[in-house]
């Protein structure tokens, strides 16, 4: 299979050519009349911050750095990299404690694994909501991920052993979501390696990607993180020749293409050894190893590919794994955002246009009414989840049920 790979970003903005196109396809665009849109706040934009500061808008912030501004331009411009560029360089103000929270991903989760069954409690509560709603404007109407009591990172070590005896490894990059919230899909990725024939290394210690920090303002603590994950990843690639596998599309991209182009970190040598999971798994059944499929399985799957999925172009691994399982009716939806971009929809200022934003794609789901939605990012599932009722698992997850135990 013959890819188009994500450009390295080189903030080109002289390439706009001004046909508007990326305005179109700006969901915020379409509900937040103080968003100037991608034009005005990329290539417009840069131009004039160039020649004086003074020029940065504010209303920069509503840009969800869906990046479908970028998939659409027919010129290739980096519109989603130069508005975050421009909000790390020009923007002064201090995120709020709310921001700091919600971007406190690796934090958060450590602090409340140990209390876990009181935590996922005391969130679902409507006064602890309302608390919340007031003080720290986290909208009330959000549901919020639950704990785990265990960590991934825990289970993996207790199985380190039985992991290494496989002829072949990889090393994952399980994200803060696997680790906290869902190691479940942390072993299902296990399951489904195992089957063929590779065993999974934890990374020698990785931090959140950091696409919060990254979104609410703290630019410099998500250096931090990159420059240790780079780190880490290097050694995994470079000293221990393994590739290092995701089930995260916005780790993903993150790691990728966010640490070179908006924080300035290196991965060059890297970069093209961090795959999603389902690209891996695509590419060694290509080779010709096999996966055996349970011949119960029966199940209606509707696929959400994930903004950043888009953007990298690799939602089509996903796509072709799961119309690999016998008795799966796959139905691909419309290629739109789910609204959530993170922490972006978990603030009181941003709900209603998160949910606007959604609303064509919670539609779909609702009149194609599958047994299961798939997608490869959390928050797009906490937010599909949430706004239709449908469960959400990623495509790792419905492989590792489908295969024979
Ligand atoms: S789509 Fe690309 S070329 Fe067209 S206006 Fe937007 S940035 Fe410029
Ligand atoms: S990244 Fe998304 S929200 Fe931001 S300008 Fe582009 S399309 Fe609009």
């Amino acid at each position: 299979m013959k890819l188009q790979e994500y450009t390295i970003s080189k903030h080109n903005f002289e390439e706009c050519m001004k046909c508007t196109v990326c305005t179109a396809y700006c969901p915020v665009l379409q509900v937040n009349p103080m968003y100037p849109g991608p034009k005005q706040a990329g290539p417009d934009g840069e131009r004039l911050r160039l020649k004086d500061p003074y020029f940065f808008n504010y209303a920069l912030k509503y840009c969800m750095n869906c990046k479908r501004c970028e998939v659409a331009c027919p010129s290739d411009v980096n519109v989603a990299d130069l508005i975050q560029a421009a909000r790390i360089r020009y923007d002064r103000s201090k995120p709020k404690l709310r921001d700091r929270i919600l971007a406190s991903t690796d934090f958060m989760g450590t602090l409340a694994r140990p209390f876990a069954p009181v935590v996922n409690g005391v969130t679902r509560l409507g006064v602890t909501k309302s608390v919340m709603d007031a003080t720290l404007k986290i909208d009330h109407r959000r549901s919020f991920p639950k704990y785990s009591s265990r960590s991934f990172e825990s289970w993996l070590r207790r199985h380190a052993k039985e992991q290494a005896a496989f002829p072949e490894q990889v090393a994952y990059f399980h994200g803060c979501y696997v680790n906290y919230n869902n190691p479940g899909l942390g072993r299902d990725l296990v399951k489904v390696l195992n089957a063929l024939g590779v065993g999974v290394q934890l990374l020698e210690k990785e931090k959140c990607c950091g696409i919060a920090l990254i979104t609410n303002g703290m630019s410099d603590k998500a250096t931090r993180h990159a420059t240790h994950n780079i780190d880490a990843i290097r050694k995994a690639v470079t000293d221990r020749g393994l590739t290092v596998v995701t089930t995260s599309s916005s780790c993903t991209l993150t790691i990728r293409e966010e640490y070179p182009n908006l924080l300035g970190v290196d991965n060059a040598d890297v970069r093209d050894s961090v795959l999603m999971a389902t690209r891996y798994i695509f590419e060694r059944l290509e080779k010709g190893a096999t996966l055996r499929f349970r011949t119960d399985y029966h199940k209606k799957i509707a696929y959400h590919t994930p903004c950043h999925m888009e953007r990298m172009g690799w939602g089509v691994f996903s796509e072709k794994l799961m119309r690999m399982i016998p008795g799966v009716e796959f139905i691909q939806l419309d290629s739109a955002c789910c609204g959530i971009a993170g922490t972006y929809g978990f603030k009181k200022e941003n709900y209603e246009a998160s949910q606007a934003i959604g609303a064509p794609l919670f539609e779909q789901i609702r009149a194609v009414n599958p047994d299961i939605v798939a997608c490869d990012c959390e928050t797009c599932k906490w937010q599909i989840e949430m706004s239709t009722g449908y469960t959400v698992e990623n495509p790792i997850s419905i492989l590792a049920d489908a295969i024979e135990s």
